[in-house]
C-alpha cells in the first residue's frame, strides 16, 4: 500500500510538472510573439519616418537586425535587407502587404516549410504609397522545447526528486495511523473516519474466526482425548497415504519400533507399518473398498479394519480421498479361537479312539467270528473303553462348568478342613495304591480354609491320582496339609502332593496344566488319563483363589503345592 500510494503520487506529481512546464512554454510562446509584434512595431515607427524622408537610410542600417522590406504600392520588391530585391517576385498577394495597402497596416504569421521557424511580418502603408515591412523569426514550439531541454531535464529531475521525496512523506504520514492502529482493540477509534466500515467489517470477520477457531480447538480437543483413550489404533490419511490423524495406540500396537522408541508422529502409513496385510488393507481402503485383514506381529494378532472415506458423502465415485483405519488387538480372541478349535478337535480325537475300539469288539462279536470263550475278554474291553469315554466325558463336563460362572449351590464358598478333605480322598485312592505297592502318607494338622468344596475335593484327587499313577511301583505319596502361622486360620493354608514318581521333564513343566497336554500320550492313555486332570486342577485353583507351584525332577519325583489364599 505504501508502494501503492507512493507511486501515484509521485506519477501525478511528475504528471502534473510535465503538465505545467508544457503550459509554461505554451504561454511564454503567445507572450514572445506579442513582444515580438510590440518591438517590430516599434522598429516600423522609427524607421518608417527616416525611411520618408532619406531615400538611402535603408541601405545604410541593413543588414543589421531585422528583415525590412520596402514594397511599391503595385508589390514590386524596391528593396530587401536580407535578399536580392530584383530577383524576389512581386509582393502584392502577401497577406501583411495587402493588409497594409488595404488598411495602412497589417500583421501575418507564416511558418517555413519545415515549421521549426515561423516568421511574423509586420507591414505599414507609408505616405508615398509604398509598404515598408519588417519581419522577425521565432522558434516554434518543438524547436523552443529543444533549445529548453537542457533546463527543462533539470527542473523535471528536481521535480522528481521533490516528489519523491514528498511522496514517500505523504504516504508514510498517510499510512503510519493505519499501521499503528491495534485492530483487535474494539475499543479504539480508526484514524479514518473513511476507513470505519473497512475496520468494522474485518472486526466482525476476526470475531467468527475466533469463534470458529475455538470450535474447532475444542472439536480437535475431543477427537484427541476419544481416541487418545482408546484401547483401538486409530489412522486417518489421505489418498497419498500421508497421515492425517493417528492415536497413541495405532503406534503402540503396530509402529515401528524407531518410531515407539522416538516418539515421532509417522508422515505415512507405510511409516507406521510395512507388512503385507497392512499394506493391503491401506491399499483396498484407498481403491474405494472396505478392508479387513489379519496381521500377526510376534505372538500379537491384530485385526486392521480399513474403510474408504469420500468428501462428497454419496461414496459414488471409484477411489476414496482418503481411508480410515482401526487397528483392534485381537491376540486373546484369536487364542481362545484357537484353544476352542484345538479342544474340539482334541475331543474329537480322544472320544473317536474308544469308539472305534468299542464299534470294532462289539461289530465282531455280532459277526459271530469272536469265539465263545473270548468274549468275556472282549467285553472286557468295551467296558474299560466305554469306562474311559465316561471318565472322559466328566472331565469335560467338569472343565465347562469351570468355565462358566456357576452361581449354582454346589460352588458356593464353604470352610473346610483341608486335612479331613484330604484324608478323605487318600482313602478312597487306597486300593489303587496298594494295586501298585504305594504308600500312601497324610501329615500336618488340621486347617481350614475357604472354598468350595466338590472343586476342593477333585483338586486334591486329582493331583494324589497323578502322584499314584506316575509314581514307581512301590513309590510313594505323600500329603502335607498345613500353614505357615500356628494359628488356625485360613490364610495361606496349603496342601503339598509329593511323590517318588518319574518326575516332569524341565521343557514341560510350564505346559502340563493345558488341556490334553501329556508328557507321553501313550503311557498316559494306557493307565486311563484323560490329559484334563490338571488343567482341571488349574480351574478349580483359579475359581477358589488358589496359587499352584510345582517342582519335579526327572527320575526322582514331583511336588505340587496348593497355596490357599
Ligand atoms: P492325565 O490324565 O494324562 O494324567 P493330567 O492333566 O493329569 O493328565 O496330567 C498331564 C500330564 O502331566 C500327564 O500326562 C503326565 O505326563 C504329567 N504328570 C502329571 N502329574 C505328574 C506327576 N505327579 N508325575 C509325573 N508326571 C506327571
Amino acid at each position: 500500500m505504501n508502494k501503492k500510494i507512493f507511486r501515484s503520487m509521485l506519477s501525478v506529481c511528475v504528471g502534473l510538472g510535465f503538465i505545467c512546464i508544457i503550459l509554461v512554454c505554451y504561454i511564454l510562446y503567445g507572450y514572445f510573439e506579442t513582444i515580438i509584434k510590440n518591438e517590430l512595431k516599434t522598429e516600423m515607427n522609427i524607421i518608417s519616418e527616416e525611411v520618408e524622408n532619406n531615400e538611402y537610410y535603408l541601405q545604410k542600417i541593413a543588414p543589421i537586425g531585422n528583415r525590412i522590406t520596402l514594397v511599391a504600392s503595385n508589390g514590386t520588391v524596391i528593396y530587401d535587407s536580407k535578399a536580392d530585391a530584383e530577383k524576389m517576385e512581386n509582393h502584392k498577394n502577401r497577406e501583411e502587404i495587402a493588409g497594409a495597402l488595404e488598411d495602412g497596416r497589417a500583421y501575418s504569421v507564416r511558418y517555413s516549410d519545415t515549421l521549426s521557424t515561423k516568421t511574423i511580418y509586420y507591414a505599414e502603408r507609408l505616405n508615398d504609397g509604398n509598404v515598408l515591412r519588417i519581419s522577425a523569426e521565432q522558434s516554434v514550439v518543438a524547436l523552443l522545447l529543444k533549445e529548453v531541454v537542457g533546463p527543462f531535464v533539470v527542473i523535471l529531475l528536481i521535480t522528481i526528486a521533490l516528489a519523491a521525496l514528498v511522496s514517500g512523506r505523504v504516504s508514510r504520514r498517510i499510512l503510519k495511523p493505519i499501521n499503528e492502529m491495534d485492530i483487535e482493540n474494539r475499543n479504539e477509534d480508526e484514524p479514518y473516519p473513511e476507513l470505519a466500515p473497512l475496520v468494522a467489517k474485518i472486526r466482525e470477520q476476526n470475531r467468527r474466526i475466533e469463534t470458529q477457531i475455538e470450535e474447532m480447538t475444542r472439536k480437535q480437543r475431543e477427537f484427541k482425548a476419544i481416541t487418545d483413550n482408546m484401547s483401538e489404533g486409530f489412522l486417518l490419511i489421505d489418498n497419498r497415504q500421508e497421515v492425517l490423524s493417528y492415536n497413541k495406540a495405532a503406534i503402540e500396537l503396530i509402529g515401528d519400533s524407531h518410531l515407539r522408541e522416538s516418539g515421532n508422529a509417522p508422515v505415512t502409513a507405510y511409516e507406521l507399518n510395512r507388512s503385507r496385510p497392512f499394506r493391503t488393507a491401506v491399499e483396498e481402503a484407498l481403491g474405494g473398498y472396505n478392508s479387513q485383514q489379519m496381521l500377526e506381529l510376534g505372538e500379537r494378532a491384530f485385526s486392521i479394519i480399513a474403510n474408504p472415506v469420500y468428501e462428497n458423502t454419496t461414496g459414488e465415485e471409484k477411489g476414496s480421498n482418503g481411508a480410515v483405519i482401526i487397528i483392534i488387538d485381537v491376540t486373546e480372541k484369536e487364542g481362545r479361537e484357537r484353544l476352542r478349535r484345538e479342544f474340539t478337535s482334541n475331543v474329537s480325537h480322544e472320544l473317536k479312539t474308544p469308539l472305534t475300539t468299542i464299534y470294532g469288539v462289539s461289530d465282531m462279536i455280532l459277526g459271530g467270528i469272536v469265539k465263545e470263550g473270548d468274549i468275556a475278554k472282549f467285553a472286557g474291553d468295551i467296558k474299560s473303553e466305554s469306562a474311559r469315554m465316561i471318565a472322559l466325558i466328566d472331565d469335560i463336563l467338569m472343565l465347562s462348568r469351570l468355565d462358566e460362572t456357576d452361581s449354582s449351590e454346589e460352588c458356593q464358598f464353604e470352610t473346610v478342613d483341608l486335612y479331613d478333605a484330604a484324608a478323605e480322598v487318600l482313602q478312597h485312592l487306597d486300593a489303587k495304591a496298594k494295586e501298585r505297592g504305594i504308600s500312601l502318607e497324610l501329615s500336618g494338622e488340621h486347617v481350614s480354609a475357604d472354598v468350595i468344596p466338590s472343586y476342593c475335593s477333585i483338586m486334591i484327587n486329582n493331583l494324589c491320582e497323578n502322584a499314584i499313577k506316575y509314581n514307581k511301583d512301590g513309590g510313594k505319596v505323600t500329603v502335607t496339609v498345613g500353614q505357615p502361622s500356628s494359628a488356625m486360620t485360613s490364610s495361606n493354608a496349603f496342601i503339598i502332593v509329593k511323590d517318588t514318581g518319574i518326575g516332569i521333564p524341565a521343557e514341560y513343566q510350564d505346559r502340563i496344566f493345558e488341556r490334553f497336554f501329556r508328557v507321553d500320550k501313550s503311557h498316559s492313555r494306557s493307565i486311563g488319563g484323560t490329559g484334563l486332570g490338571l488343567s482341571i486342577v488349574k480351574h478349580a485353583a483359579i475359581r477358589m483363589g488358589c496359587r499352584l507351584e510345582l517342582t519335579s525332577t526327572e527320575g526322582e519325583g514331583t511336588e505340587i503345592r496348593v497355596i490357599f489364599s
